[in-house]
C-alpha cells in the first residue's frame, strides 16, 4: 500500500544582523518566526546567520563579503538589520552601504515601504485615527541619483559631480510593480508618481515611460506629483495616496518622512524586491546613538518579517504573515506599548514578547 506523502515546503532565510541595533532587532524578529512557524502546517522556515558591515569591513577590508553574498542568492529571502555607521568611511568619504551593494547586485529594484498608522497617538498630525493614514511608497532602489555613488572628485575642477541615472527598462520594472501592487492592495488602486520632471530631463523619461505603463492596468488610476510639492501633502493630506513610485534618492527620503507621519523609523518596514530576490529590511539604519541598551524599536523589522511571509507566496506562509501583523496591530491598539522612540519604557525584547504572547 502506498504511504500518504506529506509535503513540506523549506523557505531558506539568510539572516544579516550587520550594525549597531541591527543584531538586536533581527535576533528578536527570528525568535518570533520561529514561534509564528510552529503555528503552520507543511512549511519549515530555516535560518543561517551571515557576516557583513562594519566589523567585515574593519577586519577584513569588504563590507559584503563574497560568501555572504553568494548566500543572499541562493537562499529564498534575505532579512537584514541595519548596515553602517557614520565613523567607518571609504577613503573617498562615503560610507560602507553593502545593504545598497546588495540590491544593486541583486537587482532588488523595488523598494516597498508600507506605511500604516497603527494608533492615533503615534501621528503628529491631527484628527488621523488607527488606519487613516495608509499607503505605500515604492522607491527605484538600482539607478536613480544613487546609481552615480562612486562618482569621483574632480581636483582640477574642485567639484564632485553625482549622475542621475533614469533607464527605460528601470523605469517600467518599477511603475509594474507600483501598478500590480496598487491591484493587489484594498485601496484606491491609484499611483502617484513623485518626479521632478519640470527641472530634470531624465525625470521627463520617467514621466512618459510611467504614462505607458498606466496604460496596462485600465482598472488603475494615476497621476504625476513634484517631488517638492509632495513633501507637503504627505503631512497636509497623506490620504491623497495610495501607491507612490519615485525615484531612489527622492524615495529614500521621502520615506523617512514618511515614517515620521506614523511614529518614527522604528515603524517603517520595507522590502527590496526583484524578480528572484528578495532582502526585507526596517527603513531605518543602525542609530548608533541607542546601539548596545536594548531599548531599539523591533516593530518596522518583525513588519519586515511580515513582509517577507507574505512574498513567499504560499497559502500558509500568507497566513503567517496575516498572524504577525495582526498580533503587532493588537499590542500597538495599547499606546502604553511602546519603546521609548515612541515615548514608551518598553524595551526591545519586552515588545517582542508581548507581540509573540499576542500571537
Ligand atoms: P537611523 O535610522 O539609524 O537613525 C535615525 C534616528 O531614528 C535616530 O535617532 C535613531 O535612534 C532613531 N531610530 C532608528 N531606528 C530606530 C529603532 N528601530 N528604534 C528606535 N529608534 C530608532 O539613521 P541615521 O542616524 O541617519 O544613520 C545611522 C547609520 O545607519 C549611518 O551609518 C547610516 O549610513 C546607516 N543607515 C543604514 C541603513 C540601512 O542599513 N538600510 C539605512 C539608513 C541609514
Amino acid at each position: 500500500m502506498a504511504s500518504a506523502e506529506v509535503s513540506n515546503k523549506v523557505f531558506q532565510i539568510a539572516v544579516l544582523g550587520g550594525d549597531g541595533i541591527g543584531p538586536e532587532v533581527t535576533e528578536v524578529t527570528v525568535e518570533l518566526l520561529k514561534q509564528v512557524q510552529q503555528k503552520l502546517t507543511g512549511v519549515t522556515l530555516e535560518f543561517e546567520e551571515h557576516s557583513v558591515g562594519v566589523g567585515e569591513y574593519l577586519k577584513n577590508g569588504v563590507a559584503l563579503p563574497e560568501t555572504t553574498f553568494e548566500a543572499c542568492g541562493r537562499c529564498d529571502a534575505v532579512l537584514l538589520g541595519a548596515m553602517g555607521i557614520p565613523s567607518v568611511r571609504y577613503p573617498d568619504g562615503t560610507e560602507i552601504a553593502p545593504q545598497l551593494d546588495l540590491r544593486e547586485r541583486l537587482q532588488l529594484y523595488g523598494g516597498v515601504r508600507p506605511i500604516h498608522l497603527f494608533h492615533a497617538a503615534d501621528t503628529p498630525l491631527k484628527n488621523y485615527d488607527s488606519g487613516d493614514i495608509d499607503f505605500v511608497l515604492v522607491r527605484e532602489s538600482t539607478e536613480g541619483l544613487f546609481s552615480g555613488r562612486g562618482s569621483t572628485f574632480s581636483a582640477e575642477d574642485q567639484a564632485a559631480t553625482n549622475v542621475m541615472r533614469i533607464s527605460r527598462a528601470g523605469t517600467e520594472r518599477v511603475c509594474r510593480m507600483a501598478f500590480e501592487l496598487a491591484q493587489k492592495r484594498d485601496g484606491k488602486k491609484h499611483v502617484t508618481l513623485i518626479d521632478k520632471a519640470n527641472v530634470l530631463s531624465a525625470m521627463v523619461l520617467m514621466r512618459e515611460v510611467f504614462d505607458e505603463v498606466a496604460k496596462e492596468f485600465p482598472d488603475c488610476t494615476s497621476d504625476h506629483c513634484y517631488v517638492d510639492a509632495a513633501a507637503l501633502f504627505m503631512v497636509r493630506d497623506p490620504q491623497r495616496f495610495d501607491v507612490m513610485v519615485t525615484e531612489n534618492m527622492f524615495g529614500d527620503i521621502l520615506s523617512d518622512l514618511a515614517a515620521g507621519l506614523v511614529g518614527g523609523m522604528g515603524m517603517a518596514p520595507s522590502g527590496d524586491i526583484g524578480a528572484t530576490a528578495a532582502v526585507f529590511q526596517p527603513s531605518h539604519g543602525s542609530a548608533p546613538d541607542i546601539a548596545g541598551r536594548g531599548i531599539a524599536n523591533p516593530v518596522a523589522t518583525i513588519l519586515s518579517a511580515a513582509m517577507m511571509l507574505d512574498w513567499f507566496d504560499h497559502p500558509e506562509t500568507v497566513r503567517a504573515s496575516k498572524l504577525l501583523t495582526a498580533a503587532v496591530s493588537s499590542v500597538l491598539a495599547n499606546p502604553e506599548n511602546r519603546t521609548p522612540d515612541m515615548g514608551g519604557s518598553m524595551t526591545t525584547t519586552q515588545m517582542a514578547a508581548a507581540i509573540a504572547a499576542a500571537i
